[in-house]
């Protein structure tokens, strides 16, 4: 089994970490917050005075921060710290140019080096159920893809250096935008008097098909298990969403991509934001959008 450094035991990190240490491998963990540390301790983690230390010997080293400048900062500290020919992952959700930024950090101290941010949220934290989008070259997705199967259920290779990046902004625009349109179907059909199974059963099976509607459907009753059932709570909060959208404009404004629908759902989610709804599931925006007929 081999030795893991784990830096960034948050709300994803910690479960992660704890599920690597269930599968026999030795974690190394640190985190600034003396809670998380304490946490990664009882998960069965040891624990570190500094990021530079938990590295130390480490084979693989995995961050999991909260954005670009974090990881830049944490990777510039650290790789100088690592074996030459260790791996180094970063699962945080970052900006494209601040990952292949990084990366080139590794390159140039021999480290290998895989992005590979997530999907599945905190229950896949959890349940080592996340979806892996990577990017990096052959030989280092294939070092990371053994580790990372012991967090996840589904791991892909996407491309080269900042393709997993990549890939997890274009799919939650897509997701972003998808929810605002099933919210807009199901508040017609409430103006028009349907019921919302009504429109669910057709939808469902229909033209209109989409994730938001039939896993994570924005209405109470027709899924159970979505958070509209349980006061939308998250899930995924909508600032997360926020960010996201934002970095996906940022990378669209920067490779020259027209991409409006995203660009307006980046400005509805911010306003559903910035109306105290930050932590709030992201399928909460189905109020937001029920409340823009008052303004109209
Ligand atoms: P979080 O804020 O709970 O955890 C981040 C952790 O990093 C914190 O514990 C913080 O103390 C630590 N940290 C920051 N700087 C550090 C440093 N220099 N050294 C050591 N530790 C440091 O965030 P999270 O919810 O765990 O999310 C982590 C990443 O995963 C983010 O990029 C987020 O966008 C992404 N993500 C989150 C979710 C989710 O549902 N929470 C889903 C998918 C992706």
């Amino acid at each position: 089994m081999a030795h893991i450094a784990f830096i960034g035991l948050g709300n994803m990190g910690g479960p992660m970490a704890a599920n690597l240490v269930k599968a026999g491998h030795t974690v190394i963990a640190f985190d600034l917050v003396e809670a998380s540390r304490h946490q990664a301790k009882a998960d069965g983690a040891g624990i570190a005075d500094s990021a530079a230390a938990a590295v130390r010997d480490a084979e693989t080293v995995i961050t999991m921060l909260p954005a670009g400048k974090h990881v830049i900062s944490v990777w510039t500290d650290v790789i100088p710290a690592m074996t030459k020919g260790a791996l180094i992952i970063d699962c945080s959700t970052i900006d494209v140019e601040s990952s292949k930024q990084a990366h080139e950090l590794a390159a140039e101290h021999g480290v290998r080096s895989v992005d590979a941010p997530v999907s599945g949220g905190t229950g896949g934290a959890k349940g080592a159920t996340l979806t892996f989008m990577c990017g990096g070259d052959d030989k280092a997705f294939a070092a990371a893809k053994p580790v990372l199967e012991k967090m996840g259920k589904k791991i892909v290779h996407c491309g080269g250096a900042g393709a997993g990046q990549a890939t997890k902004i274009c799919n939650n625009m897509i997701l972003a935008v998808s929810m605002i349109a099933v919210c807009e179907g199901f508040s017609l059909a409430e103006k028009l008097g349907l019921s919302h199974q009504a429109l669910f059963d057709v939808a469902s099976t229909s033209s209109g098909q989409c994730w938001a509607l039939t896993n994570y459907c924005p209405v109470p009753g027709p899924v159970p298990t979505s958070p509209a059932n349980n006061d939308y709570k998250p899930g995924f909060a909508a600032a997360l969403m926020v960010k996201d959208l934002t970095l996906a404009q940022d990378a669209a404004n920067a490779a020259g991509a027209a991409t409006p629908l995203g660009k307006h759902a980046q400005e509805i989610y911010k306003a559903f934001d910035a109306a105290g709804n930050g932590g709030v599931d992201f399928s909460g925006i189905m109020r937001h959008v029920r409340g823009l007929a008052a303004k109209q």
